[in-house]
This record gives C-alpha cells, structure tokens and sequence, in this order.
C-alpha cells in the first residue's frame, strides 16, 4: 500500500507530563517529531516559544496537527486561520494521559483515519463525530492512501442522497470497504465506482481513481506535461490515477523531468530495465504509460533522485542555525559529521542513521556522502558555523570535482549557508568586522606555515580586521606565538583583539584585549580570534564590559 501523501504530523505538547502519551504515538508514526514548549520540555526534538503562533505555522505549512493538550486550546488557537475546508491539514486534540482521541479538522484529509490509528496505538476508542462515518462506518469522500475521490462536490452530494436512504453498489475493488456498514443493494441506482479510466460525470457515481499507473519518460526533448496529458486523454484514463512518473537513470539531473513533476505534483522515480516495471498500456513520443493491477507504491518503483545538502549548524545555539539546514536535518536520512556536531544537530528522529567518525579525512567522509546519495538516500553532510569556511563544502566539491562517477554528478547537491564564528563573535563584541576583513586559518594541517606567514604580514600591511580560525591546538603549539610576533612587525600593541570563546554554546565567553596583551594561553581550538585594524576602538557598555567596533568609513573621507 503506498505511504500516505501528507508530510510527518507534528505532534505537540505542552509540558514533560504529555511527553510518555507522545512517545507512544510517535512509535506508531516514526517519522513524526515531537515539538515542545522551549524551557517546559527538556531537549525537545523541535523547540517552540509560542503554542498559537506554532500550531498556527504548522497549520498554514498543511502539516497534520496531533496536539497533546485541550480541545479548546486547540480551537481558540487555530480560530483565526480556519480558512478553506478542503485544504486544511488534520488536526487532533489527544488527552496527555492518552485517555481520550478527538479529530477536529481535516475530514477530507483523513483526521478520522488518523483518529483511528492514534486510539489503536493507545488503546482507547477515538471520538469519531461524522455523520457519515458513524452511519455507514467509514468516510466514503476519504479513501485510503493509494485511491484518489475524482470530485468532492460531486462527493459530497453523492453521500448526502445516501444518508436520505438511497442504496448503493461497488463497482470495481474496494477492499476497505468490506468492513463498512454501507446500505448495499445489487439493484442500487447510486454506484461507487472504483476505476483507472475517465467517466462522464453523474450524479449518482461516486468515482474513486486507484492510482495504479506510472508514466516512464523515454526522453525530455519536448512538453513533458502536455505530451503526458495528450497520452492520458488518448489512452481515457484519469490524471488522477497517476501513481507516479519515472525515467530512466540518464535522465535523473534532467530539470525538465524535475520541474513536470512537481506540476503534477506526483513523485519521480529512476529504474532502467522496463521489466521492473507494469505491463505497458499505451506510448507516445515522451511517455510511456504503464498500467498494473493494484494501486502502486511509488517507493518501491526504482530510486528516487538522492539529495546531498551540505549544511552548517552555526556557532551552536539552535536559534543561529537557519531554517533551511533544520529542515534539511530534519528530512534527512543519513547524517554525516563530527560525532560533536551530530550530536548538537539531534535528537535524531528513530530511522534517521549517523555516520559518526572522528575521521579526519574529509574527502573520504564527503566520498561517503556521495556513495549514499547516489543510492538515493537523503544525506546531510554536517559543519560547525558555515560550511564554506574551512569545513566541508570545499571538500564535498573536491570530491566531486575528482569524481567521473556520473550516478554522483546525478545527485542534487546544495550547500546551505550559515552562522560562521567570526560572524557570531563579531556580534556578541559589537561589530569588529564592519569594515574589510579577512578570514585566516592559522592551521598548518593543510598548507605549509610559510604560506601563513606571508598572508599574515600582506593582511597587516593592508590593515585589515582578520578573523583567525583554529588559532592554537595541541599538535600545533607554538604556531600562534610566532603569528603574533609577525603581527606585532607592523600592528601597534594597542590593536584591539576579541577572544570570542565556545560562542553560542553554554560555556560562551567573551574576551576584549589588545594585541600587546595577547599570549596563545588565552587562546585555544574552541576560541575565534579576531585582531582589529588600526581603526577599531572600543567604549565601555553599561554592565562594564566594552563595545568593540571599526567604523565604517575612513578618517580622511
Ligand atoms: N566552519 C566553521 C569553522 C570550522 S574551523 C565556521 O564557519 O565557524 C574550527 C574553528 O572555528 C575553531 O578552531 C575555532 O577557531 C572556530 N570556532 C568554531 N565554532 C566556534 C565557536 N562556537 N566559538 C568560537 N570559535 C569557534
């Protein structure tokens, strides 16, 4: 049976007591996450600050809504947004010891199935209140993943004539409707019809598509859209009973294949050998349509095109992370990184798999990454700060750039921004970087000292504001002292200097000196230092402590 379409409900609680109930829920979803009020929950998977504003972003995002807390609650904060029936995502208020299962909205998403499946899950009975659901014992305008109602309003004034006595027949396979209590009757006018192939619209049939079709593009050298729509109406079957498109392997970086199916808004596929696929129905130019017995699961048709985002976490505080990497995070499957990082990107929803290593060999990590996507598989490969500042999107890059591999050229490859340190420390300090700076590994690991030697001497002769990284580390001792000695060849010992330490992290601190006062024993691998420029002053700040800025323009302008 294919996965259901809507994206993983979020289940929402308000405080640790409801956590037990939730828990049990998420078993029966694995790919749900449990959102927690920041500050009542401890370490929730998602943090929320505001219950209203986050049910409500949950809502107009279409996300299903399994709130652990009071129907009213529920209610009162959705009030404003409650817009157009037929779109609304399911939303369900669950009583935090599980003792009670009430679906409110979403009846044409499955809320009631949800209902269903959350109260088996916990043992009770759900609180199920449709008038057509408690009559005939299911909601004929929902059908189950893999069938697709043809029209709603057409729908709904089809139940309405049978809850006014009207019999009915099945036509077709209908396998969750055995055990309904629907008023059946072989001479019935009214007919749920259960078929692939387009009708004319009446009254009395209740048309339900299987999706049991999948389109396979044999080339992208044309309308991908209008040459399937073409085929479609030629061979009379429905839109709707559409399963899926696919494609051979070749086509898999194709933007046209891409962009069609996200017009159709069905899933996209990669196999090569037809065999694999269901008997052929009918062919064009473009397409090939393929026809099987049963609605089919698009996940088990070939691969899906695999995805490798490449993201920073920020300094560390989940809120300097961007929301696109904690999307990425989210959706991920694979997690590569640091096991530090993995662990700061976490928890990890169950199913998700990291691939720990305290490796050092960045290339051989990013390889990894790419045997992984190439699989299919969403991989996220995970930095500290941003991931273009001396960590992994350099290396992904190089991996790939080496690579004549094509299945990992084929890979949907992003690299997603973030909060690098010496931003971050420049902002708890004041704003050091605000004129032009640069950014300086002082790590010999991977380029000769001499080399550092001479970017240092260039940047202080050009009076630049420099932000150094990995300044000082066991195996690298005496390196910083003697960047400081270069440094004092030409910077005055007044030259301010920010030690911004575990920024963004519980032990953060902060630290304004200046370049005479400065010893590497200050300084160590968790500590972002930035040397100011002969423009960069400092004032005290209210609490004592001081404001470290370079102004933007020049004295002499
Ligand atoms: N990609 C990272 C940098 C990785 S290099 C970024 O963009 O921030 C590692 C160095 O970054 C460390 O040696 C330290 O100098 C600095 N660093 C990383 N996170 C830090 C933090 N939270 N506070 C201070 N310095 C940090």
């Amino acid at each position: 049976m294919p996965a259901p379409a809507c994206t993983a409900p979020a289940i929402v609680i308000l405080g640790a007591s409801a956590l037990a109930t939730a828990r049990r829920i998420q078993q029966r979803y694995p790919e749900a996450q449990i959102h927690g009020l920041q500050g009542r929950v401890e370490a929730p998977e998602r943090a929320y600050t505001q219950f209203g504003e986050h049910l409500r972003q949950l809502y107009a995002s279409g996300t299903a809504i399994i709130a652990l807390c009071a129907a009213g609650i529920v209610i009162r904060s959705l009030a404003s947004v409650l817009g157009d029936k037929d779109s609304e995502p399911p939303v369900l208020a669950v009583a935090e010891d599980g003792s009670a299962v009430v679906p409110l909205l979403g009846g044409l998403r499955g809320v009631n199935r949800l209902a269903h499946e959350i109260a088996a899950a916990l043992e009770v009975q759900p609180a199920i209140t449709t008038s057509g659901e408690l009559r005939f014992g299911t909601c004929l305008l929902n059908p189950p993943p893999g069938y697709v109602l043809a029209d709603l309003e057409q729908g709904k004034r089809f139940v309405s004539d049978l809850l006014a006595g009207e019999t009915l027949r099945i036509d077709g396979q209908a396998p969750w409707l055995d055990s309904a209590r629907l008023p059946l009757a072989a001479d019935a006018r009214h007919v749920v019809s259960i078929s692939p192939y387009r009708e004319a619209d009446d009254r009395r049939t209740l048309r339900i598509h299987p999706q049991q079709l999948l389109a396979y593009a044999t080339q992208v050298d044309g309308d991908l859209v209008a040459g399937l729509q073409t085929l479609l109406g030629e061979a009379g079957v429905a839109r709707q009973s559409l399963a899926c498109l696919a494609a051979p392997h070749a086509l898999m970086a194709a933007a046209e294949l891409q962009q069609a199916a996200s017009v159709l808004g069905l899933p996209l596929r990669f196999v090569d050998q037809p065999q694999a696929l269901p008997p052929l129905h009918s062919r064009n130019a473009l397409w090939q349509l393929h026809m099987a017995s049963a609605p089919l699961d698009p996940a088990r048709i070939g691969q899906p095109r695999g995805t490798l985002t490449v993201i920073g976490l920020g300094p560390g505080d989940p809120q300097f992370m961007v929301p696109a990497a904690r999307q990425a995070l989210d959706e991920a499957q694979d997690l590569l990184g640091y096991e530090t990082y993995i662990r700061m990107a976490g928890p990890l929803r169950p199913g998700q798999v990291s691939h720990c290593s305290d490796n050092r060999e960045e290339l051989q990590r990013a390889r990894h990454a790419f045997e992984l996507a190439a699989r299919g598989r969403r991989v996220v490969v995970i930095s500290s700060g941003d991931p273009g500042v001396f960590a992994m999107a350099a290396a992904v890059l190089e991996a790939l750039h080496a690579s004549s591999e094509p299945s990992w050229h084929a890979v949907e490859l992003k690299i997603l921004p973030g909060v690098s340190a010496a931003l971050a420390t420049a902002a708890k300090a004041g704003a050091p970087l605000g004129h032009d700076f640069c950014m300086l590994s002082l790590s010999d690991n991977l380029k000769p000292w001499a080399v550092i030697e001479q970017r240092l001497r260039h940047a202080a002769a050009a009076d630049l504001v420099m932000a150094f990284y990995n300044p000082i580390s066991k195996s690298r001792p005496w390196q910083l002292g003697r960047a400081l000695e270069v440094l004092a060849e030409t910077r005055a010992a007044e030259t301010l200097v920010v030690l911004g330490r575990d920024i963004g992290r519980p032990a953060e601190a902060l630290k304004v000196t200046t370049l005479g006062a400065l010893t590497p024993e200050q300084v160590d691998m968790r500590t972002l230092v930035i040397v100011g420029s002969s423009q960069s002053v400092r004032f005290a700040r209210a609490d004592g402590s001081a404001w470290v800025y370079t102004p933007r323009s020049y004295p002499a302008h």
